[in-house]
């Protein structure tokens, strides 16, 4: 799951990160109310002169460079701002909220950032003096610039590793100590909210020194949020993918890919078993999609309406290994579907396991024919794929 920045900032906050004060807008009066208000409060370093940052709140990375942070020299034109950026959508995504903040005075950016790291089985702290907006390409072109620390989670992030990393940073000592400590607050934020992802890009200087981070993004492990409820409770569905939140109600593991086989099988294994041989073959998965492991004709044609609204995908391939899945659920499911909305591209079943003769009896019946054999129904998904 992720969080919008200004729900990322509390939480940092708590944690006793330094990152400047902000509130959300959704229309541009509120905005000018709000840069109206810090500039009142301002005075000290932030929110010098009434300036304020106004920042699209969308799940999408690279908002600068789309257009969704600008700087505003007093509050009537963050309220300008506010206007074009709520009216603005970043990669797909609408934005329907907006953060105003007082606009700090950048001297240097670095990147900060964790991430649970599968090869070394741990989180790892990656830092960078080259932030800012163009961290990925940092990571493309001198990937020396970025410095790596595997995380044993026995001990934690200890002080004398931060202080290292920091040094990486930082020159001047103070900074260094200031950005340790933020790292060491970053990683208990991270481990305590049992983030999968948590990234501070800027995390900037300021002319008198002072270490502070201007950004925040955290992605949360969906296995997690039952422990925490109150991180559950800052989903916001309006932000996410239409057909992800379907998915989530109707109680199947969904994630939208960009290729056009649609795939609809049971169990995670064999999803990814799937979409590796769906790429082995030279087609391209449109989601993964695990139906899970019990037996409905419900979710079946739960799966089918959110796989056939996606208007790339040019082929679905059903792939059931039956066990506690039983195959003829998995027809009579197809079949319901078929009957409630068009299917308008070819389908390649594969079923196999429990109740097999029986299902491929109920497809028959309805017009479909069946496979037995996986690697015959991948071939041909992924060339009816690009018939289309
Ligand atoms: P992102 O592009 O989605 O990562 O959005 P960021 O919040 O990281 O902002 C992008 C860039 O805008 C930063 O790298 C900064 O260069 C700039 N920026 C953001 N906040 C401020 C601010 O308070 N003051 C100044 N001068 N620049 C800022
Ligand atoms: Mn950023």
């Amino acid at each position: 799951m992720n969080l919008h920045e200004y729900q990322a900032r509390d939480i940092l906050r708590r944690y006793g990160i330094p990152i400047p004060p902000g509130e959300v807008a959704e229309t541009p009066e509120q905005a000018l109310e709000i840069a109206q208000r810090l500039a009142g409060t301002g005075g000290g370093r932030e929110g010098r002169g009434g300036r304020v940052v106004v920042k699209a709140q969308v799940h999408a990375s690279g908002r600068g460079k789309a257009g969704g942070v600008k700087l505003a020299k007093d509050a009537a034109e963050a309220g300008e701002h506010a206007a074009r950026i709520l009216g603005m959508s970043i990669k797909g995504l609408p934005v329907r909220r907006v953060l105003v903040t007082p606009a700090a005075e950048i001297a240097s950016e670095s990147y900060l950032g964790i991430i649970v790291d599968r090869a070394s089985q741990r989180p790892v702290l990656m830092v960078s003096p080259a932030g800012g907006v163009d961290i990925e390409e940092v990571a493309a072109k001198t990937p020396e610039r970025i410095h790596r620390l595997a995380v044993d989670p026995r001990y934690g992030l200890l002080a004398h590793q931060a202080l290292g990393l920091a040094l990486k940073l930082y020159r001047e000592m103070p900074q260094a100590r200031a950005a340790a400590d933020i790292m060491q607050r970053l990683y208990a934020a991270f481990y305590a909210v049992g983030a999968s992802l948590m990234e501070i890009n800027p995390l900037v200087t300021t002319p008198d020194g002072t270490v502070a981070a201007l950004d925040a993004k955290i992605v949360v492990d969906d296995n997690e949020l039952e422990r925490h409820p109150e991180i559950a409770a800052l989903r916001d569905p309006s932000a996410e993918a239409p057909s992800e939140v379907q998915a989530r109600q109707a109680g199947l593991t969904f994630i939208k890919l960009e290729g056009s086989v649609g795939c609809c099988v049971n169990g995670a294994g064999l999803a990814m078993a799937t979409m590796d041989l769906v790429k082995y073959y030279g087609g391209e998965p449109a989601n993964f999609l695990d139906i899970g492991g019990s037996s409905n004709p419900q979710k079946v044609v739960d799966a089918l309406r959110i796989i056939t609204a996606d208007r790339s995908v040019r082929s679905i391939l059903f792939n059931i290994f039956g066990g506690i899945t039983r195959c003829d659920d998995v027809a009579n499911g197809i079949v319901q579907a078929t009957q409630q909305f068009p299917m308008k591209v070819p389908l390649v079943i594969r079923l196999t396991g429990t109740n097999e003769a029986l299902a491929i009896e109920i497809l028959t019946k309805a017009g479909f024919s069946a496979l037995t054999d996986m690697d015959e129904a991948v071939k041909q998904a992924v060339a009816k794929a690009r018939a289309a």
